[in-house]
Parts: structure tokens; C-alpha cells; sequence
């Protein structure tokens, strides 16, 4: 033991590798399911506003002026089912740090976002990855815990395959857990359906929500949690006080109303999603329907890696992704026609 050495559980931590962020410009990029478009115009006009703002003075802890606009939006039946975060990735944690002590254990199912394993890990927590069934549907041991499981994080759709469990079976499972059920719906506005009403008949259901796909606001850090009212008292505690700084609060404020946008900037991408499945499945992949904004593929060749390397040689990044005792594929976001056309253009010759 040095006198710099970390906390001995940080020692066996598994770190979480984002996806790669080149400078702009560069790359067509594919990796990472940011939206290929620009945010609303409304949301450049409030930020330009913004920047003439209170600056100087610390931001409402608790972004109120978003929760008001969002729980109207989401038709919830008040503001306090709201907790804004930095990111949904920030609710994460708090959701990790609020409900699994050291030593206890969270669930995930495999493969799906990594990142839920390093939050445990940080907090010196067990974790217990259940794989999904063939067909990606859960097991039915994933519903079943004992008394140290204190929290299941389930995020729907998925990644990496974009696939979704129904929401009546959702329903079951937060019936039969003896903890929180978090239902991850940083793609649900691709899916058209999500898990929000579950929230009011489940206490033990809550439903994590970011800006950074759908409303195409990545690089503001704005995610926020739908709970009961009681809990997020409490987890609000734990969060920092300024999580949210104003020039996010007044972007993610903007975005969330502009729900036309939203619905116009879905069904393009959607369609987007349709054509690239298509044309994968032509070329010889094996193409998971996808309820998100990324498309999960695998090759019988199983030159995933070679692939991968091909299209970044050629400027185009996609999500090159290799699960231990599960397997490899790569992970591809949906961007505009031009740019999904590109990279297919790419796949092809390299097939050829
Ligand atoms: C992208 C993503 C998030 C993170 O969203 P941020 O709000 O950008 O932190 C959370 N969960 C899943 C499953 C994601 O893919």
C-alpha cells in the first residue's frame, strides 16, 4: 500500500471505454449514436439568448424550468417525477450510489451497456450479468433476487442490439423483483413505446431519459430520471447541488418542447434504419431489428475487426464491439442517408 494507492476496490474496476471522439470533421461517424442532425432551431435561438443570461450566478438546483416543460410534455402529473441530471449517465450513478452499497449486488442483462458494470465497481458493489436468451428476450431468473440484489438496470431498447422486451413483461418483472427495476430509455423515442406510464402503477419502476440521442443535444449533458415523487426526494439528495448548469437547463428546456421536431427527426431516422437493415441483410449480414437508432449486425465471415479497421481507413467510424463468451459485431448509428450510404458503399466493396 502506497500512500497515493486508491480505495482496494477501485483496484479490480473494469474502466469504460467511450466510444472514440476524433476532431470534427474527419470521420463520418457511426460509433457513438449521437443524431447526425443539428438540435432544433429554437434551441440555438435559447442558448444564443442564454449567453446574455445570469452567468454569474449559480443555475436553479433543480432545473425547474425544465421539469415544468417536461412533465407537461410526458403528461406526468407534476414536476417532482422529474430528477434532472448531467447526462442520463450522471442518473446512473446516482441511481448506483443510492441503492447498492458495498458489497451488494446489482443486475444487468448481457450484452448491454458496459457502463453499469464501472458504476458497481466504483461503489464497491457486486454485479451479476445475465445473458439474454437467443432472440434477446430475458430469462426468467433475471426477475428472480435475494435479499442483497438492490437494484436491476435494464435499458430498452438495448444496446448494442436495439431490441426491446415488451412492456408487459416489464410490468412482471418489477412485480417480482425485491428491488428497483431501472428501465434505461436513452432510445425509447425510436421505439414508439416506452415505459413511462409503469412509473405511476409501479413504485419500483424507474425510467432514465437523456437528450444526447433522440433530441440530438450530446454535447450539452442533459438525461434526467422518471420516478415517483417520494424516491426522487431522496435520491435528489445525494445528487451535487449544481448538476445542471443553465446553458444546458435552457437547451434541454427548448428541446423538450419541440416535440414536431422531434417526432419529424424520428421518422426520418427510422426510415434511414429501415433502408441500412435492408440493404445489410443484402450484403450478407445478419441484421437485428432494431427499435433504436444503431443497428447491431454480425458477418458469416466474422471479419468484424477487419471491417471495422476497412471503413476507418476510409474515413467512416462505426462501433467495432467484442463481447467475452458471447461474441463480436459491429454496432453501426443510423446517420443521414448520405452517410449511412457511404458506409454501406464501403461494406459492399469490401465484400466484393
Ligand atoms: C448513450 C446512453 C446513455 C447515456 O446518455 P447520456 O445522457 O449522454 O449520459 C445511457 N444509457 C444508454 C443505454 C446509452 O446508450
Amino acid at each position: 500500500m502506497s500512500k497515493t494507492d486508491l480505495r482496494p476496490a477501485l483496484s479490480r474496476m473494469l474502466p469504460y471505454t467511450p466510444g472514440e471522439q476524433p476532431p470534427p470533421g474527419k470521420f463520418i461517424k457511426l460509433n457513438t449514436n449521437e443524431s447526425p442532425y443539428p438540435p432544433p432551431q429554437e434551441v440555438i435561438r435559447a442558448i444564443q439568448d442564454a449567453a446574455t443570461g445570469p452567468l454569474n450566478r449559480y443555475p436553479d438546483p433543480t432545473a425547474r424550468s425544465f421539469r415544468n416543460e417536461a412533465s407537461r410534455v410526458l403528461g406526468l402529473p407534476s414536476p417532482d417525477w422529474i430528477l434532472a441530471g448531467n447526462g442520463s449517465d450522471e442518473i446512473l450513478t446516482i441511481l448506483v450510489r443510492g441503492f447498492v452499497g458495498e458489497g451488494q449486488k446489482l443486475r444487468l442483462p448481457y450484452p448491454s451497456y458496459i457502463l453499469y458494470r464501472t458504476l458497481a465497481d466504483i461503489q464497491g458493489a457486486r454485479w451479476e450479468q445475465t445473458p439474454f436468451l437467443d432472440g434477446w428476450h430475458l430469462p426468467t431468473m433475471f426477475g428472480q433476487g435475494d435479499a442483497d440484489l438492490r437494484l436491476v438496470l435494464l435499458p430498452n431498447p438495448n444496446s448494442p442490439s436495439g431490441t426491446i422486451v415488451p412492456k408487459d413483461e416489464i410490468a412482471k418483472l418489477a412485480e417480482s423483483l425485491p428491488c428497483p427495476l431501472v428501465v434505461d430509455e436513452a432510445y425509447a423515442d425510436f421505439a414508439g413505446d416506452n415505459c413511462l406510464d409503469l412509473v405511476r402503477s409501479h413504485d419500483n419502476i424507474l425510467v432514465t431519459r437523456t437528450l444526447s440521442k433522440s433530441y440530438a443535444l450530446a454535447g450539452i449533458r442533459f438525461g434526467f430520471l422518471v420516478g415517483s415523487p417520494a424516491i426522487l426526494g431522496k435520491l435528489g439528495n445525494i445528487k451535487d447541488s449544481y448538476n445542471c448548469d443553465y446553458l444546458a437547463t435552457v437547451a434541454a428546456t427548448a428541446a423538450i418542447g419541440a416535440q414536431d421536431w422531434l417526432r419529424e427527426t424520428v421518422e426520418t431516422m427510422n426510415q434511414t434504419r429501415a433502408r441500412m437493415e435492408t440493404r445489410l441483410a443484402e450484403l450478407g449480414f445478419n441484421v437485428t431489428p432494431s427499435k433504436a437508432n444503431f443497428v447491431w449486425c454480425t458477418h458469416p465471415s466474422g471479419e468484424h475487426e477487419a471491417m471495422h479497421q476497412f471503413l476507418k481507413k476510409n474515413q467512416v467510424l462505426v462501433r467495432y464491439m467484442n463481447f467475452p463468451d458471447w461474441g463480436d459485431g459491429l454496432r453501426i448509428s443510423v446517420g443521414t442517408d448520405q452517410q449511412v450510404d457511404a458506409c454501406l458503399m464501403l461494406l459492399e466493396r469490401y465484400l466484393s
